[in-house]
């Protein structure tokens, strides 16, 4: 096209100029990119169209003819020797024909040419100056002729070899290589820089990127950085290897990590395949790689072909596809999970994105929400990187549109509306409702059955599915009302299991107090703790009504665990189903509650009053129960006998008044351990 741009021609270009000059300091310098690789990659794109359409559009300053950023000036400068360059990208197959086509006819070559095959790790590249095999300085890339200082930070690399192996070291070599982040050290990262509230890194090239150039190394020696080299060069250019792959070997045996996913192929086609082989690999490999770089061979081939102003000509990067894309939070929703947990899911303008098309992302918790300050109609960079659920990673602030809304914890569950509470000290927001709630259906029927709750035998999770999914059971209260005929209807369920079933279902109606307090699986209170609660205040019914503070009076627990289990008997609905369940016939035994027979105090009603010392009213309730007396609020002429602790008023008048028989504390804790209790 010779045609003269229009102005708004013009215009974008200037647009498109600045845009990508901006991206590349935040990327470049402060290591923190504001838009993802994709749209950077396809405005860079748009730019070279631009301009190759319109020649006059060129500038000698345009982002398409330079390479990466300035330096940083907190770190001194180090002019490269040879400029360090970047790759011109290939988006598709045909694509990476064109550049194989464009080197053979450049080289007047018929045959196929022989190429090196390099993943393209993504972190940023080093370059590493050896003298007589000592390592002496090492570089940034910077803007390819200035680059950074940053040998002290290079030294805490595990994988850097501060001195070369082998004995023919040449006297002055420079290595270049990538400096990455493996995924593992990435996620420990982050979760470690979110525990401790600060700002995590968007992906592995960022962490590796702003961990490298840390003022401090002490820093970066904490982080999980590694180098993997692909290519030398030397001094004196009479002992060059005749090819790139030659030279990859003298670098192994030096001592550096080479990449073992290398491979030398011939012909365009070739590399295709390892392009393809090496795409399904992809998630496999314990490091991130964005494309597939190739390059020819032959060291004389590379001289004759040269470079253009920002990239060599013998070489290419196939790019594999995004894995970050930027798309817009159109809501947020909760979701139940099977435990009660509550996961804010964000629902997004639909974007495709590390090969799906994405329309929800994870953000886990409110303390993330709070974290990332996303709202709803943010624009934001959603990663999904292999088969992880997709994440939203950054929130593009200056994208934000006046009419964002904050978002706020719903007040009830969307599934069961029981209360949604959030313990202090605990990240996840919860259900309260149990034993109630249809999302939790399942999880919790599951738990009251499990071996070490009611131990209801045969009814593993498949039935619990085949119940639940077929209606006949949404409570563990409607597992007592199942009949045989509703069971012998469904598939392999036969005569005989639907009978053995509804057997083992009837013998898990009288459980010990304690096996009944763990299987209503209220959150955080395992065996251990349901025994020590169970034994402290012996009835549910006590268990039930209890303060915060004196479930606290109890070893073990603390304030989460009672908070839960407070919050957990404030729900309407657990209680129904409760109820639901001693309608059913079911019969929790109070703690230590001796048989019929032996119970000194069956048939006696006895009533307390004032405040004991030793005990709270609840365990001396307890306690009466348990040796088999009803115990009263008010006294009456049938009133067996009332304790009085301290200042004890009108009851203790009335008892005196009565004729019945009063014990103090002493006498009361007396005659609870003449019969056992202490
Ligand atoms: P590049 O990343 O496309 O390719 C060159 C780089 O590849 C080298 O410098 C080296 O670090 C790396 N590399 C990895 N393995 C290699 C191997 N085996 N051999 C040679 N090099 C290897 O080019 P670039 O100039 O570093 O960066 C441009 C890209 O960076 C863009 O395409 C874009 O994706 C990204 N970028 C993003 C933003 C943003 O704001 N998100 C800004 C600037 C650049």
């Amino acid at each position: 096209m010779t045609d003269q741009p229009t102005t708004s021609t013009v215009h974008r270009a200037e647009e498109l100029r600045r845009l990508l000059a901006d991206y590349n300091y935040q990327y470049y310098v402060l290591d923190e990119p504001t838009v993802p690789d994709s749209e950077y990659d396809r405005l860079f794109r748009e730019l070279q169209q631009l301009e190759n359409d319109y020649p006059d559009l060129r500038t000698a300053d345009s982002p398409t003819r330079r390479v990466g950023g300035a330096a940083e000036t907190s770190f001194a400068p180090v002019t490269h020797r040879i400029p360090m360059l970047s790759l011109d990208n290939a988006f598709s197959d045909d694509e990476l024909r064109d550049f194989d086509r464009r080197v053979r006819d450049r080289l007047v070559y018929e045959q196929d040419v022989e190429y090196v095959c390099e993943p393209k790790l993504d972190g940023l590249a080093v370059s590493l100056h050896y003298e007589n095999g000592i390592l002496e300085r090492a570089a940034t890339r910077g803007d390819g002729q200035t680059g950074e200082d940053i040998t002290e930070n290079i030294r805490t690399i595990p994988s850097v070899p501060l001195r070369l192996r082998g004995k023919s070291v040449p006297e002055r070599v420079e290595v270049r290589g990538e400096v990455y982040m493996p995924k593992a050290g990435f996620e420990r990262l982050n979760k470690t820089l979110s525990a401790k509230g600060e700002k995590t890194f968007v992906n592995p090239r960022n962490a590796a990127a702003g961990s490298l150039r840390q003022k401090k190394p002490s820093v970066t020696a904490k982080r999980p950085l590694e180098m993997c080299a692909y290519s030398m060069a030397l001094e004196d250019e009479a002992d060059l290897p005749s090819t790139h792959w030659e030279g990859l070997q003298r670098v192994k045996n030096w001592g550096f990590r080479t990449n073992p996913e290398m491979r030398r192929v011939t012909g365009v086609e070739a590399c295709l395949d390892a392009y393809h082989d090496l795409l399904e690999k992809r998630n496999d490999l314990p490091y991130e790689i964005d494309g597939i770089v190739f390059k020819v061979n032959s060291m004389e081939l590379q001289e004759t072909l040269g470079f253009v102003s920002r990239a060599p000509r013998w070489a290419i990067a196939q790019k594999f596809p995004a894995q970050e894309e930027l798309t817009v939070v159109e809501g947020v929703e909760f979701q139940v999970g099977r435990t009660g947990a509550i996961t804010p899911v964000a629902r997004l303008k639909p974007v495709f994105v590390g090969g799906v098309t994405v329309s929800n992302a994870t953000l886990h918790n409110m303390d993330e929400i709070a974290r990332l300050d996303v709202r709803i109609g943010d624009t934001v960079f959603v990663r999904r990187a292999g088969d992880v659920i997709p994440q939203v990673v950054k929130v593009l602030i200056e994208r934000r549109p006046d009419t964002a809304e904050v978002v706020t914890l719903p007040p009830d569950c969307p599934v069961c509306h029981s209360d949604i509470v959030q313990i202090d000290g605990e990240a996840v927001a919860r259900c309260s409702g149990g034993l109630f709630c249809p999302a939790q259906r399942k999880e919790a029927i599951r738990h009251y059955a499990s071996r070490k709750a009611l131990d209801i035998e045969g009814l593993g999770d498949k039935w619990i599915d085949i119940l639940v999914d077929r209606e006949l059971v949404s409570t563990v209260a409607d597992l007592y009302l199942l009949k045989k005929s509703d069971l012998t209807g469904l598939e392999r369920m036969g005569d005989k299991s639907a009978d053995n079933l509804i057997k083992a279902i009837d013998s898990a109606r009288k459980p010990v107090l304690w096996k009944f307090l763990y299987a209503l699986g209220i959150r955080e209170v395992g065996e251990a703790t349901a025994k020590a609660i169970a034994s402290h205040f012996g009835t549910l019914e006590a268990i039930s009504e209890a303060s915060e503070e004196s479930l606290q009076s109890v070893p073990d627990v603390g304030p989460i665990v009672a908070g839960h289990i407070r919050s957990f008997f404030e729900q309407p609905h657990n209680n129904e189903t409760l109820e639901a369940l001693k309608n059913a016939g079911v019969e929790w035994q109070s703690e230590d509650v001796l048989p019929a027979q032996e119970q000194p105090l069956k048939g006696e009603t006895w009533v307390l009053t004032g405040s004991l010392s030793t005990m709270t009213r609840d365990q001396a309730k307890a306690h009466l129960e348990s040796l088999g007396a009803k115990v009263a609020g008010s006294v009456s002429a049938k009133t067996s006998c009332v304790v009085a602790g301290e200042s004890a008023g009108s009851k203790l008048a009335k008892a005196e008044k009565l004729n019945v028989p009063v014990l103090d504390e002493q006498e009361f804790t007396d005659l609870l351990s003449e019969h056992g209790i202490a």
